[in-house]
């Protein structure tokens, strides 16, 4: 009898290690724009306000990654990088206006060509036929929210509905598909919400109504001591339109209006076009009254600032609801497809995103709020629910983390680290000390400046190169980055270690893009958001 004990245990560990090696199934749900803070696990300002207790509940049963950042803080370059697994200046998409290299080396081709059944649906940002997929669907270009089209290998289609449902729909039919197949899966499911311009569905209308959004503490920064700062075109007081970005006042009927003049920008009511008239009248009738009361305030100054945060947080997190509704759907479907225990489900965003932080929307800025990128990952049996990891991990390390996932080979010219150790709870010795950032799209929309940079755990050291301006900030005593520290005396020798540090990063990552610093004018009235010019937005911030 004690032989056949221990001759049963082996055979039933070996049998619980042979199954454990089947090839696990990998979900990347990925949105667009999604800030961390924005998300309750993350326990950012915007915790009270509940916007996402299924995000949240991923959390709970995985690992969320709380120093987690992106190469260059804008959309197509974070999919470029996570596709490629290197830097913008390796993969060439540096700036939105780029087009990706498909026939280049990307992580789904290898899973792929491993045996993995390959799906990406929705956003892609990537212009061009998506190549390493057996199936696909992309929105063109940055997509609408109501009945967008989409590009597939049939041709364009219009799909009826609402664009976070609909990319979902489509997720869940290849989950089954997968299953009938019986292949593993690697589906990337990324939805455009909640991108600008803030479209929320209609069932999320009212959603947020009865309550006030918390505003951030640094909604009225005045930028001292910030100079490319002094001069962006991001803030909700003097950037943020009432009609293209809030829909404000677009409401009083049904008919939409003839074009006025040449100049006037359509864009919000081109939005509304979309729009069945059923849509339409349930849009309208719930910002109607609200936009009635607007008008009757005539509000001004702060009050009009507060105003439009309110309008835009709000539009901004039922976004996002649509977003953590579908998340649950997708989830259920692999519980009720017995697919759960063995699928990895990864939750991120391309980069974070101001929420009215520093007066701002939009995102690109080597600051916190649009640097970091929401990571979760959950993976049944082999992370620990719950857990929080604290180390420096970017989406430079999506690519080799997806295909040490799968037990595939990783490629020597990838330059992320595969982060599966970390899911594990064991850190390598030699985990990076230090990211770095590399953005570049100027002069452009919103007229941030180009600016390579590095963050330790503790420090940030930012280089607005073409302008010979520097920016150095201690993340510890100075959370919300209002004090630049460049030029300080006492602090001269440690930001000289961090810059030595950040011409190591630049040269290891052969990064040789960085242009020289000549004299060069800030361009401060390009207002090439939209094609709308007045002269009130060149007054002066409110104070
Ligand atoms: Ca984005």
């Amino acid at each position: 009898m004690k032989f056949l004990f221990f001759l049963l245990v082996p055979l039933v560990a070996f049998a619980q290690t042979s199954e454990k090696k089947k090839a696990p199934n990998i979900v990347f749900f990925f949105t667009d724009d999604h800030a961390p803070h924005a998300i309750g696990a993350y326990n950012g300002w915007l915790k009270s306000v509940n916007p996402t207790p299924e995000i949240d509940k991923l959390a709970a049963d995985g690992m969320l990654f709380e120093n987690s950042f992106c190469t260059n803080s804008i959309c197509g370059p974070s999919r470029a990088v996570i596709m490629s697994g290197k830097h913008s200046h390796k993969n060439g998409f540096m700036n939105n206006g780029n087009s990706f290299d498909w026939k280049q080396q990307i992580f789904p081709k290898i899973l792929r060509a491993a045996g993995y059944h390959t799906a990406l649906y929705g956003k892609s940002h990537l212009k061009g036929k998506p190549q390493g997929f057996d199936s696909w669907a992309v929105l063109p270009g940055q997509g609408d929210y109501y009945n967008p089209a989409m590009l597939t290998p049939e041709g364009r289609k219009i799909m009826p509905g609402y664009c976070t449902d609909i990319v979902t729909d489509m997720a869940i039919e290849f989950v089954k598909e997968s299953k009938a197949l019986g292949k593993p899966f690697m589906l990337m499911c990324q939805h455009k919400a909640p991108h600008r311009t803030w479209m929320p569905a209609l069932r999320h209308l009212h959603l947020y109504d009865d309550i006030e959004i918390p505003e951030p503490t640094t909604l009225f920064d005045q930028y001292e001591g910030r100079i490319p700062a002094q001069h962006q075109e991001m803030e909700i007081d003097r950037h943020m339109y009432l009609d293209h970005d809030l829909f404000t006042d677009l409401t009083p009927d049904l008919e939409i209006p003839k074009q006025r003049r040449p100049s006037e920008d359509r864009s919000a009511y081109n939005n509304m076009k979309r729009m069945t008239p059923e849509q339409l009248k349930v849009w309208r009738a719930a910002y109607g009254p609200k936009d009635k009361a607007f008008r009757e305030a005539k509000l001004t100054g702060r009050d009009l600032v507060r105003w439009k945060f309110q309008r835009y947080a709000k539009n901004y997190l039922r976004s996002i609801k649509g977003v953590d509704e579908n998340l649950a759907r997708l989830r259920k479907t692999l519980e009720d497809e017995g697919l759960a225990d063995n699928t990895i489900f990864v939750y991120s965003s391309d980069q974070g995103f101001y929420i009215g932080d520093h007066g701002w929307y939009d995102k690109r800025w080597m600051y916190e709020e649009s640097l970091k990128m929401p990571l979760i990952v959950s993976w049944p049996g082999v992370i620990k629910p719950g857990s929080r990891n604290t180390d420096l991990v970017q989406n430079l390390d999506y690519a080799q983390t997806f295909l040490d996932m799968a037990g595939a080979k990783i490629p020597s010219d990838m330059q992320g680290q595969s982060l599966v150790p970390l899911l594990k709870g064991n850190k390598p010795t030699d985990w990076r000390k230090s990211i770095y950032y590399h953005y570049y799209e100027y002069p452009s929309y919103h007229q941030v400046p180009r600016h390579n940079g590095i963050r330790t755990d503790r420090y940030k050291l930012i280089n607005f190169y073409e302008f010979g301006e520097w920016e150095f900030y201690d993340l510890k005593t100075d959370p919300d980055e209002l004090t630049n520290l460049y030029g300080n005396p006492e602090k001269k020798e440690l930001i000289e270690d961090i810059r030595k540090q950040l011409i190591s990063l630049q040269e290891g990552y052969g990064d040789d893009t960085v242009l020289p610093t000549k004299p060069k004018e800030w361009q401060t009235k390009m207002r090439s958001t939209t094609s709308v010019k007045t002269k009130a937005e060149f007054r002066p911030r409110t104070k």
